[in-house]
C-alpha cells in the first residue's frame, strides 16, 4: 500500500498496486511549481487511488492544456497530476509518500529545458521531450 500526505497533513491518499514510470521532470512547469530544478514523480493506476480527506482541501490548476496538478489548499504542496492523454494514471509527487515505498528512478524527461545550473550525474536514460511510453 501506498500513502502520502501534504506538509500540514489535511489532505492525503492510499494507492494499492505498484509504483510505475518513477521519472524526474525537468519541464519549466515542474521548476515553477517545485520551486527547484525538477519534480520527481510515480505513477499508479487511477482505479487503484483513493483520496482519504475531504475533497474540499484539495485545489486543482490545470498547467497546460493536458495537465492538471492537485495541490493542498492550506500549505501548497503538489500532490498529484493527471495528464489527460494518460487518464488512467495519476501520478504521484514522490516526495510526499509516507510510506516505505521502493523508488526506483527510471528516467529523465524534458531534459532540453533542464535547469542550466543542475547537472544530471546518473546514467538513466534522458528523454529531451516526454519520454516514448
Ligand atoms: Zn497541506
Ligand atoms: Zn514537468
Amino acid at each position: 500500500m501506498i500513502n502520502g500526505s501534504c506538509l500540514c497533513g489535511q489532505c492525503r491518499y492510499k494507492a494499492s498496486g505498484n509504483l510505475f514510470d518513477v521519472m524526474y521532470c525537468h519541464c519549466s512547469n515542474c521548476q515553477k511549481i517545485t520551486g527547484s530544478a525538477f519534480a520527481i514523480y510515480g505513477g499508479v493506476s487511477q482505479d487503484d487511488f483513493e483520496w482519504l480527506c475531504d475533497l474540499s482541501k484539495v485545489r486543482e490548476f490545470h498547467s497546460s492544456q493536458y495537465v492538471c496538478r492537485y495541490f493542498c489548499n492550506s500549505c501548497g504542496s503538489m500532490i498529484s497530476a493527471i495528464d489527460k492523454k494518460e487518464k488512467n494514471t495519476v501520478y504521484l509527487s514522490i516526495g510526499l509518500l509516507d510510506s516505505d515505498t521502493a523508488i526506483v528512478p527510471e528516467y529523465h524527461q524534458y531534459v532540453s529545458s533542464k535547469a542550466e545550473w543542475y547537472k544530471i550525474i546518473d546514467n538513466l536514460p534522458q528523454y529531451m521531450a516526454e519520454s516514448p511510453v
